[in-house]
C-alpha cells in the first residue's frame, strides 16, 4: 500500500512509481515521468488526474 506522511513531501508517483515528482501546490504534484497530476485531499486521500489523448477529459482515480 502506498503510504504518505502528511508532513512529508510525496517522493514517488503513485501512478508509475517514478521519482520525478514536481510540486505544483501545497497538496498537489506533477509527475514528469507519466504526466499526471497527483492531488492529496484534506482527508489524505490521493487522487491521480490522468488526461485523455485529446487532453480534454481528465480521469480522476482514487488511490486510497
Ligand atoms: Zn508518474
Amino acid at each position: 500500500m502506498y503510504q504518505i506522511n502528511q508532513k512529508e513531501m510525496m517522493s514517488n508517483c503513485p501512478n508509475c512509481g517514478g521519482i520525478n515528482l514536481g510540486r505544483l501546490h501545497k497538496k498537489s504534484y506533477f509527475c514528469r515521468d507519466c504526466y499526471v497530476e497527483v492531488a492529496i485531499t484534506r482527508k489524505n486521500d490521493i487522487y491521480v488526474h490522468i488526461p485523455s489523448e485529446d487532453g480534454v477529459i481528465t480521469r480522476k482515480i482514487k488511490f486510497r
